[in-house]
């Protein structure tokens, strides 16, 4: 599976989701805004965004699939766009069609990646030739995670995250992620973070030194992720739902993100389907099943 597949005159790009493997908080900075730490992965759960050429002048955003986002200014697809045409002297007559299949402020980057691979895709179909370091630029003003999509599907990200260091080790993966039907508002959980500089210490040691010696498998086991008290203390129902996975799960389970999807990495031994079934019936949420993403 590739990322851009061309359809006649048209372009159709892929958007991955992520997941966070390890999440540190190191600290706030002053202008407010949390330094991250974070290994994060991408997975093949995709959101598709169609390129076309339209007859009215400007940016038309059409926003269709299993999740809502408003089809907007405020959509960042749309701001990204916007961000890409304004370097250019030609006004832009193109049309976007988001399908969202990544489900919204999920903690799956879902928006961050239609951001990357809006600019992605608007530099291919309008042949813009903009570097790599050019797409960097824009997309750390515009966003915190948008980097990591324009980029490898294993990486290091720090600062607010637009920090990127590719991790060169090829860490497949099978991993179950849990919907639970909760929405956590990333803000918040970052409100009611108290900052623990012990942990933070403690868990960066063990983490870098697992990085430098490319041992992913034991840092994913970790499911470190110091967002995860705030985020439980506001949804404590999150909480009970992931004790009640972990009873079911073969491993850890990691929350992605500030919530609230909940993830769990599979063997080849894991009976996937019975697996899914029971989290429907027992637990009574909707999953799936992904891979690592090869791009
Ligand atoms: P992160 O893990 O980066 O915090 P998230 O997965 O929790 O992100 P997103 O799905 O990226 O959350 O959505 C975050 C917010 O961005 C939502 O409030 C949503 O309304 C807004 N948003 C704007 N554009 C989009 C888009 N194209 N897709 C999803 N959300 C979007």
């Amino acid at each position: 599976m590739e990322q851009f597949t061309v359809i006649g005159d048209k372009l159709v790009v892929k958007a991955p989701a992520k997941i966070n493997l390890s999440l540190l908080i190191a600290g706030k900075r002053d202008d407010g805004f949390h330094e991250i730490e974070s290994v994060m992965a991408k997975v093949d759960l995709y959101d598709e965004l169609l390129l076309e050429r339209s007859d009215t002048e400007g940016i038309l955003l059409v926003c269709k699939g299993k999740y809502r986002v408003p089809a907007t200014k405020d959509n960042l697809v749309y701001k990204a766009a916007e961000l890409i045409c304004n370097l250019t002297d030609i006004k832009p007559n193109i049309k976007i069609t988001i399908t969202k299949n990544i489900p919204v402020a999920a903690g799956l980057g879902g928006g961050s990646s239609d951001a990357a691979s809006t600019m992605l895709g608007l530099n291919k179909f309008l042949n813009l030739g903009l570097t790599d370091q050019k797409l960097h630029e824009l997309a750390a003003k515009l966003g915190s995670d948008i980097n990591f999509f324009l980029g490898s599907p294993l990486a290091f990200c720090s600062g607010r995250g637009e920090k990127i260091k590719k991790i060169d080790k090829i860490f497949p993966f099978r991993a179950i992620l849990i919907f639970p039907d909760i929405t956590v508002y990333t803000k918040k959980v970052y409100e009611n973070y108290k900052h623990n500089e012990e942990l933070y210490r403690r868990l960066n040691r063990r983490i870098m030194q697992m990085i430098n010696e490319n041992n992913i498998d034991l840092l994913t086991r970790m499911c470190a992720n110091m967002l995860a008290e705030s985020c439980y203390q506001l949804h404590p129902e999150l909480l009970s739902l992931k004790s009640r996975v972990e009873t079911l799960a073969a491993g850890t389970v990691g929350l992605s993100g500030s919530g609230s999807t909940l993830y769990c990495l599979l063997s080849d031994q894991d009976d996937v389907e019975r697996y899914q079934a029971i989290v429907k019936n027992d637990v009574g949420c909707d999953s799936t099943i992904v891979n690592s993403n090869r791009w």
